[in-house]
């Protein structure tokens, strides 16, 4: 007998997870949502600009260890006729995937997901130090990972490993690859739930893309391959194939103007500070972790690329629907892609370089006509929603800046 209740996931724009409850035999009728909460933006909007309907997709339907008389399911924003609203990222995300299938191919991917643990009373990370790949760090949160890894587990998401990462209280949580749509819906539900989880066990946790100057940043990584049946076509003689080659030439070709899908704040472009683990050049290489997208050589089922670019708190269905119709362009153009960055991509002279604030990155994706083409009206309702941020990196001044210029005349 299925739950009286259903939790329905779903994003706004700017990728927060929201879950709605209705009673599980009403849920196929679509449940109201006001456009104000799912633009969710940085300017409020009227509440009275109008409503969509919120639909579950059945076929996500999985365990919720979340709540007993509940099931859990992903949904989607629609209009009243049943047709995918603009305001909904899910939906871009499908439509550029159902582009992808007409090609003939299909896309596996993964998310490697990094956050904080917070000490809630003073909102700093849980420890200090930085570099603490270790295992006796690990042992000391097994509580709340191990909770996370069990809970993720019962919801039917394929976690693959959860680890603490460089910095004291940084954590990376990997999800086994899966069909590209599932991909993303494991990862805004792992988001989701990792926190609360995390909350529940009277810690805090943040996906801020780089919450402290000193410490490293949590990106998204995002690990991308294509099959044709049961043949990953990135493969070929042990090396990558012309089809990856090309398919990394589109991201390439397209990262500049598509960067704020992935970095979607002005906090987020802190992360390319430095000779850190995120990119600044728009380059590749061969398990290279300084370059924008990383290509793993490994047997035909663990070939891959990786794009390093975005970051945690982005709107991942979004960043994965810029990164495969990029992809996906390269490959129609057969664009030729340049040679590998070898050592420190910060280094090394480069074609181009990734927006550094995101002034830049805004300006770069308001000039985007590929953004319209395959995003459609997504692609303005997105801008629209960061437009006011422009405003408030104009307009405030920062700790830094006094500490700086306070006296400096
Ligand atoms: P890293 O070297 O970046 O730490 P990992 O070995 O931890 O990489 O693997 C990262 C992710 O790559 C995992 O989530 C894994 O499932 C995924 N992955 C492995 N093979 C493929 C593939 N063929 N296509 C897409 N993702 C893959």
């Amino acid at each position: 007998m299925s739950a009286r209740w259903l939790d329905i996931a779903w994003t706004d724009l700017l990728g927060r997870c929201h879950l709605t409850r209705v009673r599980n035999d009403r849920a196929d009728d679509g449940v109201p949502v006001s456009i104000a909460t799912a633009a969710a933006g940085y300017a409020a909007l009227s509440p009275t600009v109008g409503s969509l309907l919120l639909v579950p997709d059945r076929s996500t339907e999985r365990p919720n260890p979340f709540s007993a008389d509940a099931g859990l399911v992903v949904g989607s924003l629609v209009e009243d006729d049943g047709t995918p609203s603009a305001w909904c990222a899910r939906s871009a995300l499908v439509h550029v995937l159902e582009t992808f299938n007409r090609a003939g191919y299909r896309i596996q991917a993964a998310a490697e997901l990094e956050f904080f643990l917070l000490n809630p009373m003073t909102q700093k990370p849980l420890w200090s130090d930085v570099n603490q790949y270790s295992i006796t760090k690990g042992g000391e949160i097994e509580n709340v990972l191990g909770r996370i890894r069990r809970q993720l587990v019962e919801a039917e998401i394929p976690v693959e490993a959860m680890n603490p990462e460089f910095s004291g209280g940084q954590v990376e949580l990997n999800i086994r690859h899966a069909p590209a749509q599932d991909a993303a819906d494991y990862t805004v539900l792992s988001r989701y739930f990792a926190r609360e989880i995390v909350r529940s066990s009277g810690l805090d946790a943040t996906f801020l893309a780089k919450p402290w100057t000193d410490q490293a940043g949590s990106g998204l990584h995002v690990h991308q391959s294509l099959w044709v049946g049961a043949k990953n076509v990135m493969h070929e003689n042990r090396n990558l194939s012309p089809l990856a080659c090309h398919y990394m030439a589109g991201q390439l070709a397209h990262m500049r103007e598509l960067a704020l899908l992935g970095s979607s704040n002005p906090n987020a472009y802190h992360r390319r500070a430095g000779a850190s683990f995120a990119p600044s050049a728009i380059s590749w290489g061969i398990d290279n972790r300084t370059v924008a997208v990383r290509a793993i050589i490994g047997s035909e089922g663990a070939t891959r690329i990786e794009q390093r670019d975005a970051s945690a708190d982005c709107n991942l269905y979004l960043a994965f629907a810029g990164q495969f119709a990029s992809g996906l362009d390269g490959i129609r153009r057969l664009l030729p892609l340049e040679p590998p960055v070898v050592g420190n991509a910060h280094e090394t002279k480069v074609k181009g370089r990734l927006p550094l604030t995101f002034v830049e990155a805004m300006e770069a994706f308001t000039g985007s006509s590929f953004a319209r083409e395959h995003l459609g009206v997504t692609a303005d309702l997105f801008e629209g929603v960061l437009r006011p941020e422009l405003e408030e990196v104009i307009g405030n001044s920062s700790d830094w800046e006094r500490r700086r210029y306070i006296s400096a005349i």
